[in-house]
C-alpha cells in the first residue's frame, strides 16, 4: 500500500528540545504502560534481559514455569495458551523440558497448520488462469516447491511465510493490474504467522532450543521504542519521534506509515488514547515532561493524516 507519509519537516519538530532522555523514556515502563498500538501491557526491557540469563529456563519445564508465571498476565494470546499448554503437560512429564514438551505435540499442530497453508495455495494457485503466461508459469513453480516443502515430513528447510510473500511479489512486480496485485498478497498474507496461531508457535518454536521458547513467550510484551517515522526515511532517534510499543506491534509494523497501521489495527486510535492518559496522569507526578505528551500527539496527528487525534486537555486541568 503506497500512502503518502508525513515528513519531519512537515511535522515541525525541528526547532523542539528533546522531552525525554533515552533513559527516562525507559524509565517510563516501569509503569505498566499499554502499548501504544495493541493497548497490552508492557515489559520492561531491563527485566527481559534478566530473564534471558537465567539458565532455569533451559531445563525442566516445572522450574521454567516457575520463573515465566509471574509474566503470564501480560503474555500475548497465543503465547499465553501455548503456555498453558505446557503447563499442562508438565504435570504428566516432569522431566521436560519445552522443547521436549513442545516436540509432543508438534504432529497434530503440523497437520493443523498444513491444513490452514494448504487452502490458502489453493486459492493463490487459481490465479495462475488470470496471470499473464509467463507470471502464471512462474506462480505454477513456486506453488509446486511450497506444497514439496509443507508435505514433506522432514524438509531439507522449513516452510517459511516471509520468504514466500517476498517470492510471490517478485513474481508479482510486473503485474500492472494493481488490484489483481493487492487482491494475491493479501490471501498470502492470511497465511498463519506464529504470533496469531497455536499451531504456527508449535511447529516454528519446536526446533528452537528450551530457553528460547521460554523467552519466546514473553518477547512480544517487551517494551520498545518505536520510530514514529522510520529510521529509513530519515526518522530522528530521540524521544521526538519515539513512542513506546510491544516488541510485536514494533516489529509488525516494519516501515509502513502509522496510517497503515492503523488499517491493520483498527482499534489502535483508542489504545493509543489509552497510553496517553496513563501518561498525563504519570506526568502530574512529576513522572514524564508534559512536552513528551505534546510532541507525540502533534507527530501522531501529522503522521496519521489527522486520523489519530488525541485529547490531551486532562494535562492542563489541575486539581
Ligand atoms: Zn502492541
Amino acid at each position: 500500500m503506497e500512502k503518502k507519509a508525513a515528513t519531519p519537516d512537515n511535522i515541525k519538530c525541528k526547532d523542539l528540545e528533546i522531552p525525554l532522555t533515552r533513559k527516562e523514556l525507559k524509565n517510563l515502563f516501569n509503569y505498566r504502560i499499554p502499548c501504544l498500538c495493541c493497548g497490552k501491557e508492557m515489559l520492561h526491557p531491563d527485566i527481559y534481559m534478566k530473564l534471558s540469563e537465567e539458565k532455569s529456563l533451559g531445563g525442566k519445564a516445572s522450574e521454567a514455569i516457575k520463573i515465566l508465571e509471574p509474566f503470564e498476565k501480560i503474555m500475548h494470546p497465543v503465547e499465553r495458551q501455548v503456555f498453558n499448554m505446557l503447563k499442562g503437560m508438565s504435570q504428566k512429564y516432569p522431566d521436560k523440558n519445552f522443547k521436549e514438551l513442545l516436540l509432543l505435540k508438534k504432529d497434530v499442530h503440523e497437520l493443523a497448520l498444513v491444513k490452514i497453508q494448504s487452502s490458502i495455495f489453493n486459492k493463490i494457485s487459481f490465479y495462475r488462469r488470470i496471470l499473464p503466461k509467463k507470471s502464471a508459469r512462474h506462480l505454477r513453480k513456486l506453488m509446486i516447491n511450497t506444497n514439496d516443502i509443507i508435505f514433506d515430513p522432514q524438509p531439507h528447510k522449513p516452510f517459511s511465510r516471509r520468504i514466500f510473500i517476498h517470492k510471490l511479489k517478485n513474481i508479482l512486480k510486473n503485474i500492472e493490474n494493481k488490484k489483481l496485485k493487492d487482491e494475491i498478497l493479501e490471501i498470502a498474507r492470511r497465511l498463519p504467522r506464529s504470533s496469531d496461531e497455536v499451531c504456527a508457535f508449535v511447529v516454528k518454536n519446536s526446533r528452537k532450543r528450551p530457553e528460547v521458547i521460554a523467552l519466546d513467550l514473553i518477547h512480544p510484551s517487551v517494551g520498545t521504542f518505536e520510530h514514529l517515522t522510520p529510521k529509513c526515511m530519515k526518522g530522528l532517534s530521540n524521544s521526538l519521534n519515539f513512542a513506546l510499543e510491544c516488541s510485536y506491534c514494533n516489529n509488525s509494523r516494519h516501515h509502513y506509515p502509522i496510517s497503515v497501521q492503523i488499517e491493520e489495527n483498527p482499534y489502535m486510535p483508542h489504545n493509543a488514547q489509552i497510553q496517553a492518559d496513563k501518561l498525563i496522569c504519570l506526568s502530574k507526578k512529576g513522572l514524564c515532561k508534559k512536552e513528551y505528551i505534546e510532541n507525540l500527539r502533534e507527530v501522531l496527528y501529522w503522521l496519521s493524516d489527522r486520523g489519530l487525534d488525541l485529547d490531551i486537555s486532562k494535562l492542563y486541568i489541575f486539581e
